[in-house]
């Protein structure tokens, strides 16, 4: 799933290639994905140019004049721009057709976006600017972790109001705008906190150390995948430390799993301690 580093580096990819073009064509595979706020299909985007490139939450939201695509790629959902002759992809769900404006619809476009998706999983709504409410699940509210907003005070404040689990506060789009699996994991490992420590019993200085911690690995993250500079259809996570790893770089010691509300968290026992009691001590097992 790509999360906010990869959502900004599609983001700025592709609006470098397209912004400004317009579309001539479009291609159907797996109407599944698509939905429509709108009287039409597809094929209403065909003369419009693309005027800006947004992310909004997890979607990705290609604004054209009058009409918004927003795309939730989900778990497997990856974009590509490819030559318009290139051989189609098995996972192919969509495809728009791009070319400099002054091009007749029908034109020959210059290139071409695809949407794939192994899974289908993913969901693109067209819907008019801005109708966000037409478009279930896109939760907004939280605040954005890389905007001047996210100050200690916000941070501390939406953290007081909680009564779940640190991991599962992290995840909540309502509040947070937004952090994925991957890097909650990696930002309680920044802050040395259990995935499981409940909200309330962390303390003001938990608190401050976890605000940093956000801070300073997602822009991190953004930097190190924007450099990279890799195809956007690639996953760049070989730099996390926790998540998907064995080792914990810190420490040397094993990195367990542990599952927070159905999901897998990744986390070094005794980097980030448990601190309610009943939880298996790692450091006594002998493990
Ligand atoms: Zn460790």
């Amino acid at each position: 799933m790509p999360e906010l580093p990869d959502l900004l580096h599609i983001r700025e990819t592709l609006r470098a290639r397209l912004v400004g073009a317009h579309v001539v064509r479009e291609r159907v595979r797996e109407p599944v994905v698509l939905r429509f706020a709108v009287r039409g299909n597809l094929s209403l985007l065909l003369g419009r140019p693309l005027r800006d490139l947004l992310r909004k939450s997890h979607f990705l939201v290609f604004r054209f004049e009058g009409l918004d695509l927003a795309v939730n790629p989900m778990l497997a959902g990856r974009f590509r721009v490819c030559e318009p002759g290139a051989k189609d992809e098995g996972t192919l769900a969509f495809a728009l057709g791009f070319a400099p404006a002054g091009t007749p619809d029908g034109g020959e476009p210059e290139c071409e976006l695809r949407y794939l998706d192994d899974k289908n999983m993913g969901k693109a709504y067209l819907i008019a600017n801005e109708d966000w409410k037409a478009i279930p699940g896109m939760q907004t509210g939280g605040v954005d972790i890389l905007s001047p907003e996210f100050t200690r005070e916000r941070f501390l404040s939406l953290l007081r109001h909680r009564r779940d689990q640190v991991r599962v506060f992290l995840l909540d789009k309502k509040s947070l705008d937004s952090l994925g699996n991957a890097y909650a994991d990696e930002v309680l490992f920044a802050a040395g906190i259990h995935p499981k420590t409940f909200c309330r019993s962390l303390t003001h200085d938990d608190g401050l150390r976890l605000h940093s911690a956000i801070v300073e690995v997602m822009q991190e993250a953004v930097r190190e995948v924007a450099g990279r500079g890799e195809p956007i259809d690639v996953k760049v996570r070989d730099f996390l430390k926790v998540r998907r790893k064995e080792t914990c770089p810190r420490c040397g010691g094993k990195i367990r799993t542990a599952g927070v509300k159905g999901m897998d968290a990744y986390f070094c026992p005794h980097c980030q301690p448990a601190r309610r009691p009943g939880f298996v001590d790692w450091k006594k097992t002998g493990l």
